[in-house]
């Protein structure tokens, strides 16, 4: 067999020293791997990088496909860039994917039966990165979400609970709120699950789903859900089910992947051979089965439960009434290198399959819908306290056709018709739309802006009001 060229990262923190007892492991089961090694992270940023990786190492792990990566660390402040955000941006890789089970009774856990796999959204979302200060009082972040990004996700939900045998996919989100955004991910979620009658789809709002979640994890399977609720769903399940240290991810694109594990850098751990570094040995068991080698995929797997099984345990894992012998980083691979061979004796032994990468189709574009201008959001920086002097001076820039309708602070509307009550800040939404039967145009927003401007109101941005197909396509203000 031709041995497959991969990336490899160490990381920071404890980053070396669990990639150093994941390639022992791996070397010592036989993969067919050759490791490029490439150096990213925290003294890349701290030598001025902003992004913690050179352009040279952009290309091997463009090259290879395949990247393995240890935890970084994100220096805090300074502009610096999360690698791993920009990683899973800038090669599409748009599915994270974090199984999770318990191991019980070998590692203690309230939850014995849980096994589930949280499939997150991985480009888009609040991790778009868009963020503005806007006035003194108020920070704004984009929540972008995509149909074509809600589709992948979905769709790669569905592919891999057939692929896997899972029997159920559960979505959730906050679309009671976000109804535009979540709404997108939902509608989404509702189109795809018909297609796939054979497996059960479920929807829950994300605050009750995720309670549900720690509460009786048995009851789910494959969960599918936006970037950052997947990126706090997926540590509780790691932690509930016995350690962040557990979990491993894999992040799929169309043409590259990365896997890791799901915990960070833990730099208090770190040169004391003491970290647990079976997150990263499960994303490595990932990778082998997305480079075709579930065989050896299957034996680590078996060598790593027969280990857990004998109470080998790393600290965080450790229990009197459950470990037998308290083992450091490299001695715990040690111990799984010598069960290489064996299988579990009481915990069901894995078996992976040739399974072959998930091929999603194309995308296809929706077709254009009727689209219509019929309002527009001027959003304003004014130091005022009462809601009607400001309606009063918007008054004065209206004009023919265009009226003002509402004014809100921070979604709350406080004109018309306000309560005294409501605390408001110095950032201000006011909304202009167009009298029935009138059309509206760019040049009444043109004119709208040179209005305020002339009235010395500081517009700090504005956001057009649409119809598609005659549904009008943006949130009403609270209360309106
Ligand atoms: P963390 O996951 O690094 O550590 C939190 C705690 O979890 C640790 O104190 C430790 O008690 C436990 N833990 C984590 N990994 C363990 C292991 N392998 N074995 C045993 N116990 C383990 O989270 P943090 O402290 O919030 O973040 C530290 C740094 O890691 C930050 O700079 C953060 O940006 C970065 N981070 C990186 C990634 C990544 O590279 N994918 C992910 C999350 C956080």
């Amino acid at each position: 067999m031709i041995k497959k060229k991969i990336t490899v990262a160490k990381g920071d923190g404890i980053g070396p020293e669990i990639m150093e007892a994941t390639l022992r492991i791996l070397e010592a089961a036989g993969a067919q791997i050759e490791t490029e090694e490439i150096e990213v992270g925290e003294q890349v940023y701290l030598s001025g990088n902003t992004s913690g990786i050179s352009r040279a190492s952009w290309d091997v792990v463009r090259k290879n496909k395949i990247f393995l990566k240890g935890p970084i660390t994100t220096p805090q402040g300074g502009g610096y860039k999360s690698l791993n955000v920009s990683t899973r941006k800038f090669l599409g890789l748009f599915a994270n994917v974090r199984p999770c089970r318990s191991f019980a009774p070998f590692v203690r856990t309230r939850h014995p039966n849980l096994d589930l796999v949280v499939i997150r959204e991985n480009e888009e979302d609040l991790y778009a990165g868009i963020e503005h200060q806007q006035t003194d009082e108020v920070v704004q972040c984009l929540k972008l979400i995509s149909r074509p990004g809600c589709e992948k996700i979905v769709r790669y939900a569905f592919e891999y609970a057939r692929q896997n045998g899972r029997r159920k996919v559960s979505c959730f989100t906050k679309d009671n709120i976000m109804k535009q955004t979540d709404g997108l991910f939902r509608t989404v979620f509702n189109e795809i699950a018909g297609q796939y009658p054979e497996i059960q789809s479920e929807h829950m709002i994300v605050d009750i789903g995720t309670a549900k979640v720690a509460d009786t994890p048995e009851d789910f399977d494959v969960i599918v859900l936006p970037n950052l609720y997947g990126d706090i769903l997926s540590d509780i399940t790691a932690q509930i089910a016995g350690s962040v240290g557990l979990g491993g991810s894999s992040n799929v694109g169309e043409e590259c992947a990365m896997f890791e594990a799901i915990h960070g850098s833990a730099p208090g751990l770190a040169g004391k051979d003491i970290a647990n570094p079976s997150g990263l040995l499960h994303g490595a068991i990932m990778m082998l089965t997305h480079i075709g080698q579930p065989d050896v995929a299957q034996k680590i797997y078996n060598a790593w439960l027969r280990t857990i099984e004998q109470g080998v345990h790393t600290y965080d894992l450790y229990h009197e009434d459950t470990s037998t012998h308290l083992a450091g980083t490299q001695e715990f691979a040690q111990a799984i290198i010598a069960n290489l061979g064996k299988e579990p004796l009481t915990v069901q032994p894995v078996r992976f399959h040739e399974a072959g990468p998930i091929v999603l189709p194309r995308y296809i574009r929706v077709p254009a819908r009727q689209k219509e201008l019929i309002g527009v959001d001027v959003f304003l920086h004014w130091r005022g306290r009462d809601p009607e002097e400001l309606a009063k001076e918007l008054q004065e820039i209206r004009q023919q056709a265009v009226f003002l309708s509402m004014v809100t602070n921070r979604g709350i509307k406080v004109w018309p018709d306000g309560f005294k009550e409501t605390f408001c800040t110095d950032h201000w939404r006011c909304r202009f739309q167009v009298s029935e039967g009138a059309t509206m145009v760019k040049q009444h927003i043109v004119d709208l802006l040179r209005g305020a401007d002339e009235q010395g109101l500081d517009v700090i941005k504005t956001e057009n009001l649409y119809s598609f197909d005659g549904v009008p396509a943006y949130s009403l203000g609270q209360g309106q």
